[in-house]
């Protein structure tokens, strides 16, 4: 039977006479698993039976959670990861060896820019930073040795909408492999697999989470290439703690209420702010003037809470403006409960990749509250800026 998403992030995986009726999973807090007999040993050695021994490889919390990630992205295997930049970096080194060159489409999250911009330098794997709104950039940019394009869509600082379709079929007609970073649009909104991405990660310390009290990250891929992904955890380490995987697991069952919540306010907020005299310019797809409005609504269901804006003045006002603000709280991270503040400069200082990215910028992400008191206390902070 064909069951919408809301059901099945409730339903999916879940087996409750596993766990003697337990409607909540259980935490597995533990390291390792018995054996029953040496038989049982010798038979798990020589592959005859799939069993969970040690937590860095397969734990009941851990793999509940990534049977529901890989059903909500469409792929057909998922490895939770103690961060997103574990994600990241796992999948990323699955693919790439020394010699190969990595496509990076622009704005993506600072520290994957410094890991693959400088980090694996030292590995002798090379790197082009391009705009890629344009696919055929992309096409320029390869080289016989390319073996990767990395994006993110939306990215999450300039709110910029790469157009999937396209990059995947060229990355397909040239061999090359795609990672793609989903976390603004959660498996919610939007699916990139089914446009032909091989890779999806996801920081699930933001709406996946929901809560602001994990750090946790998710990578969704096929049969194949999760091998590569798994050796990784299993080598590097970047292994999900249960308790982590057991909040990503509870803040998940109101994924599809808080994500509507977070678009319908965000809506409100981004009219809000593209209308006020005092604001230039406001960078949200699910704006309809935004130039990336109809290429989003060709790949996504909706639209999350976070986007940037750039109000009048300068240095003075930005500040008075951010100090004015009462229910926006200045912090980084995003896609918790809470609405939070970061001016632009803190979180992209020092890009190559970016240049029209305005020191003015201010990201904001759009809480659960109330979308009229939310709007109150930017109007607030406005007026008291330019006072
Ligand atoms: C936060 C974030 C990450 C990194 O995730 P962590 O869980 O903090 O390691 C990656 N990508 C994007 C878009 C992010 O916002």
């Amino acid at each position: 039977m064909k069951r919408d998403i809301k059901t099945n992030i409730e339903h999916y995986g879940e087996d409750y006479k596993r766990f003697l009726g337990a409607i909540a999973p259980p935490i597995f807090e533990v390291s390792n698993f018995a054996f029953s007999s040496y038989e049982e040993l010798e038979d798990h050695q020589k592959g005859k039976i799939d069993k969970f021994v040690y937590t860095r490889s397969g734990n009941p919390t851990i793999n509940l959670l990534e049977d529901k990630i890989a059903m909500l992205e469409k792929g057909e295997a998922c490895r939770a990861f103690s961060s997103g930049m574990g994600a990241i970096t796992s999948s990323i080194l699955s693919l790439v060896k020394s010699g190969d060159h990595i496509i990076c489409l622009r704005g993506v999250y600072a520290p994957t820019y410094d890991f693959i911009h400088n980090y694996l330098k030292r590995f002798d794997i090379s790197s082009t930073f391009i705009d890629g709104r344009d696919p055929e950039d992309i096409k320029s940019a390869i080289q016989s040795n390319t073996k990767l394009i990395y994006l993110e869509s939306p990215n999450t600082f300039l709110f910029e909408v790469f157009d999937l379709r396209a990059i995947a079929s060229i990355a397909k007609e040239n061999n090359i492999y795609t990672i793609m970073d989903n976390t603004w649009a959660t498996p919610y909104f939007q699916n990139p697999i089914e446009f032909g991405i091989d890779i999806v990660v996801h920081s699930a310390s933001k709406y996946l989470g929901g809560h602001s009290d994990v750090v946790a990250g998710v990578a969704v891929t096929n049969k194949k290439l999760i091998e590569g992904i798994n050796k990784n955890v299993h080598l590097l380490g970047g292994v999900i703690g249960p308790f982590e995987a057991w909040l990503i697991l509870r803040g998940l069952r109101s994924l599809p209420a808080r994500m509507e919540l977070h678009q319908s306010n965000a809506i409100k907020i981004a009219e809000f702010l593209s209308k006020h005299p005092r604001v230039r310019r406001v960078n949200y797809p699910g704006l309809k003037e935004s130039p990336y409005y109809q290429l989003a609504i060709s790949q996504m269901r909706g639209f999350s809470g976070l986007m940037s804006f750039e109000i009048d003045g300068g240095e003075k006002e930005l500040r008075r403006f951010i100090n004015a603000l009462q229910i926006f709280t200045i912090a980084v991270s995003w896609g918790g409960y809470e609405s939070l503040v970061i001016p632009g400069k803190h979180v992209f200082k020092d890009r190559v990749d970016v240049t029209d990215s305005s020191s003015h910028l201010i990201r904001i992400s759009v809480g659960l509250e109330d979308a009229e008191d939310l709007i109150a206390d930017l109007d607030n902070a406005l007026k008291i800026a330019f006072s």
